[in-house]
């Protein structure tokens, strides 16, 4: 049996579009090829940018492209009070404090937190954030497609925010728990999130507990070089005739298709797709034009 847990984690601001599918099949492919778990993880956590049905559409898209999950779906919408026991403790530890800085002040002072509130001892969470204190600067990490990457030194050693001024909880926080609470032993994820990865390693070491290791995709992005997102109206994927989709999307991630596959079915051609990946196939750019 192979202990291998990996997972795709999408946001339900809206459906799954092209970029949203690489990071699904990059991830189940990476897990199934070790006979590993795939799972499900639907981060529900910023109510406002949410858009209503999208987890179902999100999830019911998986299951026309044949990617069908192990366990049942974790929603971090669920799993509050555990993020909130979390900093409970470290609050009380000194692993973190509130801060009164709005973001206004922090665009004054460069764009970078410079640790103004940490020695405050702020009492009253009105009106605060909470921010963990970085003492170890994370300002690279090992990718196991990319080798080492570097993060810029003012993000790393920033104290960042792990519960936001409005109550809403942060994602590197959520995202960490939630990793560590399922045994996910891999992330593979787009490579849009390459800077959040310093922080993570930071709540793990903070934690400590053992750190995943990480394979990044490449981004894909439009003809001007912006990323593929919601927020600049990528279309949703085809979730009736998935194959045209599936194919594309594993040209991004360097599969040669064989020709004879118009008349293979979906389950087929994911069977092949996870017996023949490998990492090196995988372009070395971390942003690829997509086929849009
Ligand atoms: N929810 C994040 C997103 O949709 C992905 C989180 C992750 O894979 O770590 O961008």
């Amino acid at each position: 049996m192979s202990t291998y847990i990996g997972r795709f984690a999408p946001s339900p601001s809206g459906p799954l579009h092209f970029g949203s599918l690489v990071a699904a099949l990059g991830s189940y492919f990476q897990a199934k090829s070790q006979n590993g778990q795939w799972l499900v993880r639907m981060e529900d956590l910023d109510p406002p940018r949410e858009m209503p049905g999208a987890a179902n559409l999100i999830l019911s898209t998986l299951e026309s492209y044949g990617l069908h999950w192990d366990q049942s779906v974790v929603y971090q919408s669920q799993r509050h009070q555990r993020y909130q026991e979390q900093i409970a403790t470290w609050l009380q530890t000194g692993h973190a404090y509130y801060c009164q800085c709005t973001r206004k002040q922090i665009k004054q002072s460069g764009g970078f937190y410079l640790g103004t509130c940490r020695e405050k001892a702020i009492k009253s969470s009105e009106n605060c954030s909470i921010r963990l204190k970085v003492n170890e600067a994370i300002s690279q990490f090992y990718d196991n497609k990319h080798g080492t990457i570097q993060i810029p030194q003012q993000l790393a050693q920033e104290d960042f925010i792990i519960k936001r001024r409005d109550g809403l909880f942060a994602y590197n926080l959520a995202v960490v728990l939630d990793d560590i609470d399922q045994g996910v032993t891999q992330v593979v994820r787009g490579a849009d999130l390459i800077e959040p990865t310093g922080r993570q390693i930071n709540l793990y070491r903070t934690l400590q507990q053992p750190e995943v290791s990480y394979i990044h995709l490449p981004l894909a992005v439009d003809t001007q070089g912006n990323k593929l997102s919601k927020q600049n109206h990528a279309p949703a994927v085809d979730i009736k005739h998935p194959k045209h989709t599936l194919i594309q999307v594993m040209r991004f991630l360097g599969f040669i298709i064989p020709n004879d596959f118009e008349s293979a079915s979906i389950d087929q051609i994911l069977q092949w797709g996870c017996q023949n990946w490998t990492l090196a196939q995988l372009p070395n750019s971390l942003k690829v034009d997509s086929p849009f």
